[in-house]
């Protein structure tokens, strides 16, 4: 059981002058006659907060705020409304997601195999014979036919153009036969080294490939421009403060995207605090490449921009997806809820010995890693490797993490609870949306039984172990106020095994939902001393929301409105 947190109206303030060693001069900002909930480590909530020069000069009162106003002083009237610590998002794909959401044909919101196929049709005209038509997010979970999209649908809206759409999950996507061709997979075509190439009843490729097998086709596909892949980071950086967004871990990038997010710094356009993890590849050649790219950056605890860009570490993927059922689990997957899989446990991304050497390079460096894992399987191995690497070098704060993490065993919750304590290290970094977007995809192939212990937010916190939030855009929406609301309520999108098919017994309250996008998440950032909580001496990052999130009903949590967002002292979104 986890005892909720008491919300006293705790009315205190600390002048900057306490907090910092300076005389105080007046605020550049007063926020008054709101609900200040500060998400510090007594959950308290005050009514108001002065900001100077970026930073938090003070919180409490509104009498004791107001009282420290000065000639040049601006105050900004809450009227009553709710700010939060500017939310934190510890797994978002901005770059990629949004390069795709400005450029690429988007069918998250397709409702049918047919729709899918208008948008492409409708597309096709603007290019020219032989160019790659590129779409993303959709899910055979919301496609009333619930099935894959395959070459046989695409091809006779498409025969002059290779095709790509990816799943909202990345794990798969759906080439036509135009690509297959230009990819040069055939019937006779093996499956590469952790990838599938879906085939028909007759083995024939259907077009639907998955994990490593999709880079048969990705890997022809033309590069992004630096522009458009400046313009797609804007873009998302709009979305981002328009849900009270100021800082996220962007997890898997390479040259092209650091170089980006450094024009964008260099030009004044970064108003968030960006902390990104370098993709490590397979083998132990492709790991040391990356750790060369991260070496050759400011190391932590350094940053450019004062905190804005961070080079953070390497990312690794231990397996799949559960939406692929490539996801290296103990048991065979399901499908269909009740039906199994069978002969299907999933596999590894990598080789899991070159993985431990790969991890091994990294943490003898002293650079933190993230490693994607979504199996039981393959969170054992993961946590079991950590363990390893930190017993033969003991390292305080290096904050490994277990990306996702979706169904961890007793054995790895204890390890991550060990690790945690110990070294500092070991954190779950989770996605809680995934069970309501993709959850109707999940629940069928997670199965009845394994279903029940899918993201155990509740043990994790019984057992003193902590995660962190995110949404791993674009495989689901952006906005936090969704997994803050899916933490708490776990209802799938479409209740295709009933809305709840994970149970209800892994719940958490929204204090706890919240300080996972809050508190517990800027360390997994290197920023605890920095976001995180609206405390004296941070940045000013907060946003301002029509409603209380601790008091409005859990279930509409995800309608959670964001008015106003400020990153480090500057409004950087205002409502109409
Ligand atoms: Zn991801």
């Amino acid at each position: 059981m986890i005892a909720a947190r008491p919300v006293t109206l705790a009315l205190w303030y600390t002048l900057a002058a306490a907090s910092t060693g300076r005389a105080a001069s007046p605020p550049d900002l007063i926020l008054a006659h709101g609900t200040v909930i500060t998400a510090d480590s007594a959950d308290s909530v005050a009514q108001a907060v002065a900001i100077g020069d970026g930073r938090i000069l003070a919180v409490g009162t509104d009498a004791a705020i107001l009282a420290l106003q000065g000639a040049q002083t601006r105050i900004i009237d809450l009227h009553g409304r709710t700010a939060t610590p500017g939310l934190i998002d510890t797994h978002a794909h901005v770059a990629d997601g949004g390069l795709g959401e400005v450029y690429d044909v988007q069918l998250s919101d397709a409702a049918s195999v047919a729709e899918v196929v208008q948008r492409v049709r409708a597309r096709i005209p603007r290019l020219k014979p032989g160019e790659w038509l590129l779409g993303e997010g959709w899910d055979e979970g919301k496609l009333a036919e619930h099935r894959y999209v395959l070459a046989s649908d695409l091809d006779a809206v498409s025969p002059d153009n290779p095709v790509w759409l990816e799943h909202t999950t990345g794990h798969y996507g759906a080439a036509n036969s135009y690509a297959l061709r230009l990819a040069k997979i055939t019937p006779p075509t093996r499956d590469p080294q952790g990838g599938t190439i879906d085939r028909g009843p007759e083995g024939r490729p259907s077009g639907v490939l998955k994990e490593h097998a999709q880079e048969l086709v990705t890997n022809l596909i033309p590069p992004p421009s630096a522009e458009h892949r400046r313009n797609g980071i804007r873009t998302l950086l709009e979305t981002l403060h328009r849900e009270g967004i100021t800082a996220y871990k962007d997890p898997l990038i390479d040259q092209s995207i650091w170089d980006a997010y450094r024009a964008l710094l260099d030009a004044g356009e970064l108003a968030e605090h960006v902390c990104v993890l370098w993709g490590a590849g397979t083998t132990l050649a492709s790991a040391r490449e990356a750790l060369k790219s991260i070496e050759a950056q400011p190391r932590l605890p350094d940053s450019l921009g004062d905190g804005r860009l961070l080079s953070c570490g390497a990312k690794i993927f231990m397996d799949g997806s559960g939406a692929a059922r490539t996801a290296w689990v103990y048991q065979d997957w399901n499908k269909d809820r009740t039906r199994l899989d069978r002969g299907n446990t999933g596999y590894p991304l990598v080789d899991p010995q070159v993985y431990r050497r790969q991890v091994r390079l990294f943490h003898e460096a002293g650079v933190s890693v993230g490693t994607h894992a979504v199996g039981d399987h393959a969170i054992d191995w993961v946590v079991e490797t950590y363990a390893q690497v930190l017993k033969d070098k003991p390292t305080r704060g290096l904050r490994h993490s277990i990306i996702h993490a979706n169904i961890p065993t007793e054995h790895a919750i204890s390890v991550m609870a060990a690790l945690e304590r110990r070294y500092d290290a070991g954190y779950p970094e989770m996605q809680p949306p995934f069970m309501w977007w993709i959850g109707d995809i999940y629940a069928g192939n997670f199965g009845t039984v394994r279903s029940q212990r899918l993201e155990p937010l509740r043990t994790l916190e019984a057992r003193g172990v902590r995660w962190s939030g995110g949404s791993d855009y674009p495989v689901t929406p952006i906005a936090a106020r969704y997994g803050l609301w899916a933490a708490v309520e776990r209802q799938t999108l479409k209740a295709t095994y009933g809305a709840h098919p994970f149970g209800t017994a892994e719940s958490i309250d929204v204090h706890s939902a919240l300080r996972a996008y809050t508190s517990a998440a800027a360390p997994q950032l290197f920023l605890e001393k920095r976001i995180g909580s609206i405390e004296p001496g941070k940045d000013a990052d907060i946003a301002v929301w029509e409603q209380n999130l601790y008091t409005m009903p859990a279930a509409e949590i995800q309608h959670l409105r964001c008015v106003m967002t400020l990153f480090r002292g500057t409004v950087v979104y205002r409502a109409d």
